[in-house]
């Protein structure tokens, strides 16, 4: 019997995993996949995870290992649109760090080792479960044929967007598909935007561009239809038609389409079982927050187990749990919503206008502030 078994070695399990062994509780990660992998989809990281990843002990690794995003520019046809700073984000993380989803999980992983070299178990595939009203038993295979079951306290599903857990306590969803696709890939960087994150606003549709740690650069580019089987050649072909900049096809090392839907779970908390991250809530990439939402999510849930655990009344503080984390959930999915509306095709005299209009009201100050903060997941953790 385990105080927790976590499902899913996500970076949100992982995370979750790393505060709780720290408290002393008994834990087991339990993860399908035998071999990390090593798709690197989320690179954005944000002042408030970073604050929250602090706590694990392993924002130091990261900050080390990835690049400093300090601004983020907009422009359309060369000439600058706006520039945000994220200088005045937080005075300890005055900047959005990128770093590839694979290195995250793998300094992750390599702290949960740390504090229990047995709590992550690879290659077991949860498929049933079943809450007992004082425990929770959880079966499936061990790589391939051994049958295998855990018993825990607590069960939390921190296994991403298509959650069996989450199917198997019966926890319904809402949600929706976007009309918006994109093509994206990582290249030797080749031009002069150094650390800067860069979107260019084009009639055919936005270009954005991240630096990535060793010496790449993320580009993403939003397509009319979704074109699985695109090759390296027809992304550097759409970003050099639409914003003049060349990249090496032949250097590609990472190329992925990919469609985007939102959803979010009708509850967080059922009987001894608790989603996290995009089991909880799926959020569309463009913005980069649904791994940020989901730490932000673990973090507010550790203390609640650990004092569960202990035998404490914690019937209130997990309705507010609830509340807070699926709020932060939506409002992130409303800001997701705005970059996809802002990076469509349009019109060129549309655009003209649109920016035109925006320019101005870009230079105040205080919209400059409330983009700069919504912008960096400002208020997400539940600070207001
Ligand atoms: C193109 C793209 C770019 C993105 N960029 C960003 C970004 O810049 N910033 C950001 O914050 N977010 C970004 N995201 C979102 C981010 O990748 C996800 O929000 C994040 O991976 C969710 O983490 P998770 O741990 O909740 O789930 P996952 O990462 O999906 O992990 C779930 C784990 O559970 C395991 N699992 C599933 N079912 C079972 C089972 N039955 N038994 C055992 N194990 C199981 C899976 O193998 C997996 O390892 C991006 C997403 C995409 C697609």
């Amino acid at each position: 019997m385990f105080d927790v078994v976590i499902v899913g070695a996500g970076p949100v399990g992982l995370y979750l995993g790393a505060l709780l062994l720290q408290e002393g509780l008994s834990v087991r990660i339990l993860e399908k996949r035998t071999e990390p992998s090593q798709h690197s989809r989320a690179i954005g990281i944000h002042p408030p995870a970073l604050r929250a990843l602090e706590r694990a002990g392993v924002a130091e690794s990261m900050v080390a290992e990835g690049v400093r995003i300090p601004l983020g520019v907009a422009r359309r046809g060369g000439r600058e649109v706006a520039k945000l700073s994220f200088a005045q984000a937080t005075a300890t993380w005055p900047f959005v760090l990128s770093l590839k989803q694979a290195r995250t999980e793998a300094i992750l992983a390599a702290r949960v080792a740390a504090l229990d070299p047995a709590a992550l178990v690879r290659g077991m595939c949860v498929t049933s479960l079943h809450d007992a009203g004082t425990f929770v038993t959880l079966a499936g295979h061990h790589r391939g044929d051994a049958a295998a079951t855990f018993q825990a306290r607590l069960v939390i599903g921190a296994d991403g967007a298509r959650s069996t857990i989450r199917k198997l306590a019966n926890i319904p969803t809402t949600g929706r598909d976007y009309p918006d696709t994109y093509l994206m890939g990582d290249f030797p960087d080749s031009g002069r935007d150094g650390a800067a994150a860069v979107l260019h606003l084009e009639p055919g549709g936005i270009v954005e561009s991240f630096p990535v740690p060793g010496g790449l650069r993320r580009w993403v580019v939003h397509t009319d239809s979704l074109l699985a089987g695109a090759t390296a050649t027809d992304l550097a072909a759409l970003i050099e038609e639409r914003t003049g900049a060349r990249v090496d096809p032949a250097a590609n090392s990472m190329l992925s389409a990919f469609g985007v839907r939102s959803t979010l779970a009708t509850r967080m908390v059922a009987g001894r079982i608790a989603l996290l991250g995009d089991a909880a809530h799926e959020i569309s990439p463009i913005g980069g927050q649904g791994m940020n939402l989901g730490w932000l999510d673990a973090a507010a849930l550790a203390p609640i187990i650990v004092a569960a655990l202990r035998g404490e009344r914690t019937g209130k503080r997990l309705q507010l749990f609830e509340r807070q984390r699926r709020q932060a959930s939506r409002r992130a999915s409303r800001q997701a919503w705005l970059n996809m509306a802002l990076g469509r095709a349009y019109p060129t005299s549309f655009l003209h206008v649109l920016h035109a209009i925006l320019r101005p009201i870009f230079r105040l100050r205080r919209v400059q502030n409330l983009a700069v903060r919504r912008f960096t997941m400002h208020g997400l953790d539940g600070r207001g």
